[in-house]
């Protein structure tokens, strides 16, 4: 590629792991998608990523290997030091994971949450390239945000800055992974729309169609059965109001959308934007925009890509 090295990409999620080769256009040159074993210690991740990243870069020239890695992970991490936090479904704390990746692969890697490696891939491939002040929201298994303040990542006094998906938007609410109730992302991840579903269909004459998952409810909307419509239209009426807080509270300019959920939800945005609308002070003035990522499921894999560049 023009006599640079591709940089390498490691999107190391909770249920799929990705390796690619990445151009410094953001196209991804060649790339492997796994299963994450489950609940792996971290010497079986090491030794998962290092076997993915070998299969990936087998019969690739020494030459037009990377000479860096970029690696996602889905928590809570110290980008400068390399280290896990915490990885909340695995049972990590304080994983020095970009280290002992290193010595596995023989090369530096660079490691950083997931969430803000998906922000700095909008920043530079997708929908908020040159917008200096935006909101990443993630839709997937859980609901996670990064807020980008004139130009940069604002980390917050703690790293803690953007989750979005832990606003409680329903005291009482349904029980949320993080030990709270009623968060957004009890009403609108992956498994929460699942979950309404199968709670507005108990009792129904017609059960649910089998494979109980977000997909299905989609499927089922699409199908025509309203039940699955009136779920995702109280997703959007939730998701809108959450984008209302966000937008009294930092004025951004765009607000985007991403993650797996939205891939399917994105018919729903015009129905975000109302609700959102409805709930905002001084809607009119606003230059709010409020779009879908326009890196899409790659957004993880092109944010490590861009963790290698440094
Ligand atoms: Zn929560």
């Amino acid at each position: 590629v023009g006599g640079t090295a591709p940089l390498g990409a490691i999107d190391f999620g909770g249920t799929k792991t990705a390796v690619a080769l990445v151009d410094a256009q953001g196209r991804v040159l060649r790339r492997l998608r796994l299963d994450t074993p489950a609940r792996p210690t971290p010497e079986q991740a090491v030794e998962h990523l290092g076997r993915a990243w070998e299969a990936l870069v087998a019969d690739v020239p020494a030459a037009d290997r990377p000479v860096r890695v970029g690696l996602t992970v889905p928590g809570p991490a110290d980008a400068g030091a390399g280290i896990v936090r915490r990885a909340f479904d695995w049972g990590w704390r304080d994983v020095p994971l970009g280290a002992l990746l290193a010595r596995r692969l023989g090369l530096p890697v660079r490691l950083d949450n997931d969430v803000n490696a998906c922000c700095l891939a909008e920043m530079r491939f997708g929908v908020a390239a040159g917008v200096r002040d935006f909101v990443w929201l993630q839709l997937s298994t859980g609901v996670g945000g990064a807020i980008v303040c004139g130009g940069q990542l604002h980390p917050g006094a703690a790293g803690l800055a953007g989750e979005v998906g832990h606003m409680v938007l329903e005291e009482g609410g349904p029980p949320c992974a993080c030990g709270h109730r009623g968060c957004l992302e009890a009403l609108v991840s992956g498994p929460a729309i699942a979950r309404r579903y199968a709670e507005a269909c108990a009792g129904g004459a017609t059960p649910p169609p089998a494979g109980g998952d977000a997909q299905g409810v989609f499927r089922a909307a699409q199908a025509g059965d309203t039940r699955a419509a009136a779920v995702l239209d109280g997703v959007a009426r939730d998701l809108g109001r959450a984008v209302a807080f966000v937008a009294n509270l930092l004025d951004p300019e765009l607000v985007v959308l991403g993650g797996g959920v939205m891939e399917s939800l994105h018919p729903w945005l015009p129905a975000i934007r109302r609700a959102a609308l409805e709930r905002m002070l001084e809607a009119d003035h606003r230059r709010l925009r409020l779009e879908r990522s326009g890196v899409g499921y790659d957004a993880a894999l092109l944010g490590a890509a861009l963790l290698a560049e440094g």
